[in-house]
Parts: structure tokens; sequence; C-alpha cells
């Protein structure tokens, strides 16, 4: 029997719902707590998302609320009150830190925990995430399962004879030999962490990921306590296509707002669409994502205007009333075109949402993913 919680955010966008549906089709025999932090101002399409989800699932998605007792009917308009109007924004990140990781370490408690994040095989980024010591990380679409701390102790310098003792005993074969040589070689400015592991990785992710796990038995990490883990057997690698694919396949579908919607600006046509979930006023999106929030969404365009007073606006450079002003709008959408015209020829690449995908790597796993 597990000692350990499993626990798997839904943030509404396409990476965390895909790996819901894949460590259901997967992993069915972890008992995975699924839980959704909600601010209260996220898009209609987030909450059908979680909704297909659940059927999915066929389990309830826990949604966790930043607060519960206040005259605010949302944990947003809570805490916006209680910061006299000062908007998050990149530089004073608040919200994620109050709606979603607050209300999530709330959740866990003190209970060792293994928390799934879908950061893709594609993507070159730890996210935001807790930090808390009871929470372990593992990121099932990556090469490496495991979170940078667990990766730079396994590989550091001084645990180096550890490490090998840990291979010896476990049941050798043909790649041994090469495995050892790759642990005994020291990390230095010739040969950097992120080397080592690519070339441990390379050599055999099942040989990798069994010595990371008795590894940890020697830590507080909440794995040191379970006698098997499935990961560890993990060889999958999952990109963005093949997030589509599983969403597609399970019949969840693709979050309405990645729906590419047509314009035309000087007699061409181009599209836009939002490339990620979240709240419906967030300061991560693009300009041009303003723009289909506005045409797409006017009411909710004039809520996020609303916040707009004494100073605060979501964006540094300009307000949302600046924002939709007729040659305003025309030339973002003209920009938009430019932009998508030049990286389409560059990557080769029909899609919109590979070239709004370029913003994706900011903000954060509570977010976005
Ligand atoms: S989606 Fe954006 S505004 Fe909402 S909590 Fe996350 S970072 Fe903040």
């Amino acid at each position: 029997m597990s000692k350990v919680r499993h626990v798997l955010g839904i943030s509404g966008g396409k990476d965390s719902a895909a790996l819901a549906i894949y460590m259901k089709k997967n992993y069915p025999e972890l008992d995975i707590e699924y839980y959704t932090s909600d601010t209260g101002k996220e898009l209609q399409e987030t909450y059908d998302l979680i909704s297909n989800l659940e059927t999915f699932l066929g389990k309830k998605i826990t949604v966790l609320k930043a607060v519960n007792d206040s005259s605010e009917d949302n944990p947003f308009d809570h805490f916006i009150k209680l910061f006299k109007g000062y908007l998050p924004s990149s530089n004073a990140r608040w919200c994620t830190k109050k709606l979603k990781l607050d209300p999530f370490e709330n959740f866990v408690g003190d209970d060792p925990v293994i928390s799934y994040v879908g950061i893709r095989g594609d993507e070159d980024r730890e996210g935001y995430i807790s930090k808390k010591s009871n929470i372990q990380s593992i990121f099932p679409f990556r090469k490496s399962i495991w979170s940078e701390d667990v990766i730079s102790k396994v590989l550091s310098n001084k645990n180096i004879s550890f490490t090998s003792k840990i291979l010896l005993s476990q049941p050798k074969n043909d790649k041994t030999e090469r495995i050892l040589e790759l642990i005994n070689t020291e990390i230095s400015t010739s040969f950097s962490q992120s080397q080592k592991l690519n070339s441990l990785l390379d050599l055999g992710i099942k040989e990798f990921n069994s010595i990371v796990f008795e590894f940890l038995k020697s830590t507080e990490y909440p794995l040191s306590t379970e006698e098997l883990f499935p990961l560890i057997n993990n060889e999958d690698i999952l990109v963005r296509d093949d997030i589509f694919k599983l969403l597609e396949d399970s019949g969840v579908g693709v979050p309405a707002y990645y729906k590419e919607v047509e314009f035309e600006i000087n007699g061409e046509k181009s599209s836009y669409a939002r490339s990620r979930s979240g709240c419906f006023f967030c300061f991560y999106q693009q300009k041009i994502e303003w723009i289909w929030l506005y045409e797409q969404h006017p009411d909710l365009f004039y809520k996020a205007l609303e916040y707009e007073k004494d100073g605060y606006t979501w964006m540094q450079d300009e307000s949302l009333e600046d924002i939709i002003k007729p040659e305003r709008i025309a030339k973002i959408k003209e920009d938009h075109l430019k932009r998508t015209n030049k990286k389409a020829l560059n990557k080769k690449s029909p899609y919109l949402l590979d070239l709004l995908d370029d913003a994706e790597g900011e903000g954060c796993a509570s977010c976005f993913i």
C-alpha cells in the first residue's frame, strides 16, 4: 500500500489535461487525486474542459479555492481588494502564489506527495512549482522524469562513489560498464551536469531511473518510502503533437480557446487564438490575444478593463482603453500578420499555435500547463 499521495493539478491547459488522460491510460494502478485551483476568472472553455475530463476520468476533480470566507464572490477579487487594486504582473506575481500555490500547499498539508507535472519532452523548463520538501514533482512526459534538485544530488561529484555502488548492486547488462564509466566521470567545465544526464539517459532511461529510485531511499523525498514506482520503467517522451492526439483520441477534446479564428487585415487573411489557459485577463497574454479577447469575448475584455484604475494597467506599456483604438487594433493585427508569415516561413509550420507557442515557456506550471 502506497504511503504517499499522488496528485495531479489540472490548469485548464492542454498539457495537464493530456497528462491526466495519459496517467489514467498507462498507470491505472496509481490512485491519483486530481485538483484544480479556481481563480474565479477562468474562461468558460476551461470549465468545459474540466467537466469533459471528469467524464473521461470517471472521478471528480477537486476544486481548490484560495478563500472560502470572503465578502467577494471569487478569490481573485478578494485579493485585489486586499491589495488595494494592485494588479499582478510578471514582476509581482502575487496571483500565482495566492491563488494557485498556497491553496495547493494547503491541500496537501504535510503529507508526502508525488505531484505529476505536464511539462513536455520538447520543452526546456522546470516551471514554477512548489519547493516544499514533502512535495516531489515528477515529469512523465520528459526523458528525465526527475526534478532538477533530485538530478543535481544524484549526479553531484561528491556522490559518485555512492551512485556507482547502487549501479553495481543492480542486475548487470551489456550497458553496465559504460554507465559506470559515465557515473565515474566528474562534472566539470568540459562536462556539464546536463551532458552527463543526457548521456546516461541516452544509454538507458530505465537503468538511470532505477539508480535514481534507489538513491532516493537515502533521502527524505516522498518516493524514499515507496517500494515500487511504475514510472521508473517509463521511456515515453511526449511532444506537442502527442498532446493534441491524446486529447482528441480520448474524446476530451482540445480546449476551445485554441481554435483559430480568421480575420482580415489590408485585404490579407490571418488568424488568432488564445495560446493558453489561465485567467481571462492574464498579463502574460500577447497583444494579439488581448485583441482576440476584445473581439471574441467583449464582455470579459470590459471586465478586465474595469480593473485598470489608479494608474494600474495589465500591460506595462499601454492601457486596455488604448489598445482598442481602431488604429491600434489594425497595427497589432498587421504586426501579427507579418510575424506569423515570417515565422511560418522559418518554421515551415502552417499552424498558428506553433507560433503563439513561442511565449509558452513564460508563466507558471500552475496556470498554463
Ligand atoms: S493565469 Fe495569469 S493572472 Fe491568472 S493566476 Fe496565473 S499568472 Fe496570475
